[in-house]
This record gives C-alpha cells, sequence and structure tokens, in this order.
C-alpha cells in the first residue's frame, strides 16, 4: 500500500535520525548550555530501525538520509548502512558533520552508500570554530577531501547562512565550490535551534544568495525533480554547482515527499509537527508488520498541508533540530 497523504503526495523519502547526540555545538542548532538526550533505554536499537524501514520500503520509500544528531558517533552505523542496503533501498544518503568522515568513508562506500552531505558553515578556522565550538576544521576538511576522493556522488557541502555570523562568506563558498567541482548547498537558518534565538531578520534568502553569486559568475538553473528541496544552478563558465534550500522564504511543502525518524522511534510527518507518533511503543508493544504499516499509513493520511513558519501565531515545535533530525 503505498503511503500518499490526504493532499495527494505520495511519501517516497525517509530521513532516519540514529542518535540525537553530537560532538559540535552548532550556534545555529545546538545549546551551549548542558542538554538533556533521551534515554538511552529510549533510542531505537538497529533490529528496530531495520524492521520499521522493511515495512516503510514495502510501502514506497525509495530514499533513506541517515542523519541524527551526529550520525557518526554512533557505533555499528556503517553496519546499518549494509542492512539498509540489503533491505532494497535504491538511494542511501547520511548527512554528517564530517568531523570522522575521513576515517569512516571507505567503510560507508563499502557498507553501500551512496552519496554523502557534509556540513561546513565557514570556509575561516576561526569562525567555524566560533560556529560549532569545537576545534575540528581540518577534520572536516579532511573528511570533504575523503569523500571527494571515494565513489561517494555527489558531495554536496551544506552551509546554513545566519545573518551576521557568515552571510559574508557567499561568494566564497560559490568559489570552493567552483575550485572543488562539487556541490554547495545554502541552508535558511529555521526556527529550530535549541537556544530559540531565531528571528526573521537573521534569515539569508535564497534569492539574495543567488543575486549576489550571479553577480560574480552567471548560473544556470538545473532541472530537478519537484520534490527535492533545493533549487539548483550550475555555473554557466565551469564547475561546481549550488543548491538554494529556502524552506522560510519559499516554502516547498506542496510537493514534499518526506517523513522522519527520530531517534526515539518517532514519526514525524513535517519537521515543524507539533505531534509525533510513537513507533517505538508499537515495535515493543508485539505489535504485528501488519499493524505497524496501518498505523503508519493513518499517520502519513494526516501530513500537515505545510509548515507555518509565515503564518501569525506561529510556534516552533517543542523539539529542536538535533532531537528531530535534520
Ligand atoms: N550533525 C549532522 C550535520 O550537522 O550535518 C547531521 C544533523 S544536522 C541537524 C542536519 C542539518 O541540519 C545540517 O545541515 C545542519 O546544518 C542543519 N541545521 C541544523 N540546525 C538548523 C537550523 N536551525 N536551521 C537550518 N538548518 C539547520
Ligand atoms: Fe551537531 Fe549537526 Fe547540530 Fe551541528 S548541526 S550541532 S553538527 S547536529
Amino acid at each position: 500500500m503505498p503511503l500518499i497523504d490526504k493532499f495527494g503526495r505520495q511519501i517516497t523519502d525517509l530521513r532516519v535520525s540514529v542518535t540525537d547526540r553530537c560532538n559540535f555545538r552548532c550556534v545555529y542548532c545546538r545549546s551551549a548550555n548542558p542538554e538533556t538526550h533521551m534515554p538511552s533505554g529510549d533510542l531505537l536499537a538497529w533490529e528496530e530501525y531495520e524492521r520499521l524501514v522493511r515495512i516503510l520500503v514495502a510501502m514506497g520509500i525509495r530514499k533513506v538520509r541517515v542523519t541524527g544528531g551526529e550520525p557518526m558517533v554512533r557505533p555499528g552505523v556503517e553496519d546499518f548502512i549494509s542492512r539498509l542496503k540489503a533491505l532494497g533501498v535504491q538511494d542511501l544518503s547520511m548527512t554528517t558533520n564530517g568531523q570522522m568522515l575521513a576515517e569512516h568513508c571507505d567503510r560507508l562506500v563499502a557498507a553501500g552508500m551512496d552519496r554523502i552531505n557534509i556540513s561546513l558553515d565557514s570556509l575561516d578556522r576561526e569562525r567555524f570554530e566560533r560556529i560549532t565550538r569545537t576545534k575540528m576544521f581540518d577534520q572536516v576538511i579532511a573528511g570533504i577531501d575523503a569523500a571527494q576522493a571515494s565513489r561517494l556522488r555527489p558531495v554536496k557541502v551544506n552551509a546554513v547562512l545566519v545573518r551576521g555570523i557568515n552571510d559574508d562568506e557567499v561568494e566564497a563558498f560559490a568559489a570552493f565550490a567552483r575550485d572543488r567541482n562539487l556541490i554547495m548547498r545554502f541552508i535558511e537558518f529555521m526556527p529550530l535551534d535549541a537556544d530559540r534565538s531565531w528571528t526573521r531578520d537573521m534569515v539569508v534568502t535564497g534569492a539574495e544568495v543567488h543575486a549576489r553569486i550571479s553577480a560574480h559568475w552567471p548560473l544556470v538553473p538545473v532541472v530537478h525533480e519537484r520534490s527535492e528541496t533545493a533549487r539548483k544552478f550550475r555555473f554557466a563558465d565551469g564547475r561546481g554547482e549550488i543548491g538554494l534550500i529556502s524552506p522560510v522564504s519559499q516554502p516547498f511543502c506542496g510537493h514534499c515527499s518526506r517523513i522522519r525518524l527520530t531517534a526515539d522511534g518517532k514519526l514525524r510527518t513535517c519537521l515543524f509537527s507539533k505531534e509525533d507518533h510513537n513507533l517505538r511503543f508499537l515495535l515493543r508493544g508485539g505489535a504485528s508488520d501488519r499493524e505497524i504499516g496501518d498505523e503508519i499509513l493513518a499517520i502519513v493520511a494526516q501530513k500537515e498541508k505545510g509548515h507555518r513558519i509565515n503564518e501569525p501565531g506561529f510556534a516552533p515545535p517543542s523539539r529542536t533540530m538535533v532531537s528531530i533530525g535534520g
């Protein structure tokens, strides 16, 4: 039974968060203050994820992205990737901060991972250290090097732009994409940070990024699937590509094909859902695959039309990005 919501959108993509832990504390995501983590007994075991993904693949999920928190901090993630591949996932990827990637890249490729997104929010070492509150710049660059030297394709680098923090680096990031022949994606800051410091004027819109880059290097649109989050452009005169992910200024909810599974086994139909749905409870309560599948169908049917960031009275969800899985 395919997963179709009441607006006729077919769900084909799953984001799986494997942990809410992270070795970075990016200012737009986590807090500098101590945070509480999910109790370890609430985290899904690999077998539990595997069972859920098997059920979901039978319902039409084709793409799976493993995320977190930082997915590489959970031991066993490579083996999990190979289990997902064996379930017939057609497009298997990961979003990572890249710190452990150089070390793990070969094993991820051998496990069957197809592609990777690496976060890098500044090309300036000191600024990178201020944003991530780590000293891991060299490790992340080594991770990008390792990904580019491997079979993983495409290699995408993600930067969340925050006005006053790294918005002066748009052109430098574009030059980085050209030099390295990779896809540089600019993500609008969303109100999902742990410190709740988001304000609309901190958002650097995709339109601004496009105007600034094309003033230096003409851009040519690249055809992409309607459900893709990024509007894509290549450089008219050279290598590399950029992607603009503009959930705040240009919501793409109308073509959304995604659902999310949190590390504690909750299914979410939108990043901004007010509620999540406890599949862990079903998994551990003896439900059959059929019962779990029926529950997932019912949850997906109720997927919200869109996020409401631009509507009066918008309130962010109680879960922040790190505990949802970006
Ligand atoms: N730790 C991994 C990483 O940083 O790539 C994976 C998890 S992280 C939550 C996934 C993505 O969400 C990253 O690209 C990160 O930059 C992005 N992100 C985190 N907080 C965000 C926010 N408030 N607004 C927009 N994107 C955010
Ligand atoms: Fe960790 Fe990724 Fe959030 Fe940064 S964006 S704190 S690396 S989960």
